[in-house]
């Protein structure tokens, strides 16, 4: 029986290893989620970064060929050498004729800004505002400061006073000497347009809000709006594309928990510069936010570039996942399920094996065990015991007057009586149809016998099921009389039932 139970504890070490497995599963999922997530924000950088260098391409060819020239550099340089202010807006506006029917053509190709400055970083020449300049854009346009300062090209994005985007910033020297510079850029809603018609995913960008406050014109700050999701961030209205929606570039409506969810994203995210996949509900679906951040000069995040986009490799694995967790959950149910149902019926088995079903005593078989361990103390230890047989008199009169049921009350209400009327040391034991043994270990033939009449008298005075009467026989022996008698004490205990029967029943031979 015992082993049955162990056998059944087998299954606690499949669990913990079935359990340590799917833990296993679950933690390289969580793996996997986050890089097919981070491809996301990634694919979105990319896409950036190819756009951006591009434009970057043309804007060195452009400059190479119509900028960096003899004539273009020989104008700039006498004009931002002179101090006539007179011959200085000549030949600035000799520059403008020279280079208006490029700038005309850049305009076509969706470039925004050609502007010069002089090498003390005071504007020299804006084509969309010629009627602009001197103005010092030291502290303004770090670009053009450091280019200036380190006659190296810088391309990048940089906020600005009107607008916002790329800019691609050279060096101009005439003669060998640095005579200022020259920007060329684009807007940033010539990249998301680009981006859109390449990659066919519509983005949008934000700016911080605190670097809008600090750098734009003030009375260019009604150009921008609060971004929905988080209103640390400004919205270009220029890059709203649809009137429809003003205010939400994405058609995003989200609850305040994936807002806050976003938020502190970002919040993470703005400290170091750092790229943001994150899973919303869109549509009753779930998307993919991506939140590029753009960086300054500076190498601060000045805004993100955002995106929502489908991952079906990552839907897939969700689906896997899930898959794979009710496989597990089924297993691991069923396994408890199992070790549940066989330690009760294990329980059950144990009872049933030890038990006789209807009268509660032991079966024999427990009995016959129980009964050569007694024996054994009494042929090592000389410790006495004795064996009394019992017998309802005329028990198929009572089934067949009263039916089997009445008699089945009588053989438990008698069992209940025998148990009563001895010690709890003694066992007793159905021992066949109607038939009762009892070992009274420690126990002598004489009490033996006295204990059974007891029960005798009680049976015979009793009202089995409230209204049966019934008498017993039964016969008594010690195993002191085994070698006299010739008999083993059960047998012993038998034949004196038998005699008791023959006597006329109802009584107890000794
Ligand atoms: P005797 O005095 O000689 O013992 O007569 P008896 O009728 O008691 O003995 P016999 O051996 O002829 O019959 C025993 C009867 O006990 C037969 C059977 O119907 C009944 N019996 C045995 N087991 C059960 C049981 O589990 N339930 C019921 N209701 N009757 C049982
Ligand atoms: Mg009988
Ligand atoms: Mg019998």
């Amino acid at each position: 029986m015992k082993s049955n139970l162990r056998r059944s504890l087998v299954f606690i070490p499949i669990f913990l290893i079935l359990l340590a497995s799917y833990l296993f599963v679950a933690r390289s999922h969580l793996a996997n989620r986050k890089s097919l997530l981070e491809t996301s924000v990634n694919d979105l950088r990319d896409e950036l970064l190819v756009t951006v260098n591009s434009y970057q391409f043309f804007s060195e060819m452009i400059f190479n060929m119509f900028i960096d020239t003899e004539r273009v550099t020989g104008i700039l340089a006498e004009g931002t050498a002179t101090e006539d202010p007179a011959e200085k807006q000549t030949l600035r506006m000799e520059l403008y004729h020279t280079l208006e029917p490029l700038y005309q053509k850049l305009l076509t190709y969706h470039f925004r800004q050609l502007h010069f400055h002089e090498s003390t970083n005071l504007s020299y020449l804006r084509f969309h505002r010629p009627e602009l300049f001197g103005d010092d854009l030291t502290g303004i346009r770090d670009s053009v400061a450091y280019v200036n300062s380190e006659r190296v090209p810088y391309a990048g994005f940089e906020e600005g006073r009107i607008f916002n985007g790329y800019r691609f910033v050279y060096p101009l020297a005439h003669a060998g000497s640095h005579i200022g510079s020259v920007e060329i850029s684009i807007s940033m809603q010539t990249i998301l347009s680009r981006m859109q018609e390449d990659f066919g995913k519509p983005a949008q960008f934000v700016l911080l809000r605190s670097l809008v406050e600090e750098t734009v014109f003030e009375e260019e700050q009604d150009n921008y709006i609060p971004w929905q999701l988080d209103d640390r961030f400004l919205l270009d209205k220029e890059l709203i594309p649809s009137p429809e929606a003003p205010e939400d570039p994405l058609n995003l409506s989200l609850g305040s928990k994936d807002l806050l969810r976003i938020r502190n994203a970002l919040t993470a995210s703005l400290a170091s510069a750092s790229p943001v996949s994150l899973e919303i509900p869109h549509e009753n679906e779930k998307k993919i936010l991506s939140l590029y951040p753009v960086t300054n000069i500076g190498g601060s995040a000045a805004g993100y570039l955002i995106s929502i986009s489908d991952n079906y490799p990552l839907t897939l694995l969700k689906k896997d996942f899930i898959k794979i967790t009710l496989v597990y959950g089924t297993i691991l149910i069923t396994i408890i399920v199992l070790l549940g149902y066989i330690l009760k019926t294990q329980k059950k088995i144990d009872k049933m094996a030890t038990l006789d079903s209807l009268t509660g005593t032991y079966n024999r078989h427990i009995f016959s065990i129980l009964h050569e361990k007694e024996d054994e103390r009494y042929k090592r230890y000389g410790i006495i015991y004795s064996i009394i047989m019992l017998d309802i008199d005329c028990f198929k009169k009572v089934n067949d007057q009263h039916g089997h049921a009445a008699g089945d009350s009588v053989l438990s209400e008698l069992a209940e009586l025998i148990n009563s009327a001895i010690r709890k040391s003694d066992i007793l034991c159905r021992y066949g149809g109607e038939e009762f043994i009892i070992m009274l270990p420690r126990t002598k033939k004489l009490e033996a016998f006295q204990t059974a009449e007891k029960i005798r008298k009680a049976v015979e005075s009793a009202a089995f099921a409230g209204k049966y009467t019934v008498t017993i026989s039964g016969g008594a022996a010690d195993v002191s009389e085994e070698p006299l008698e010739k008999l083993p004490v059960v047998e012993l205990a038998d034949k004196r039932l038998y005699q008791a029967k023959a006597n006329g029943r109802n009584q107890v031979v000794s």
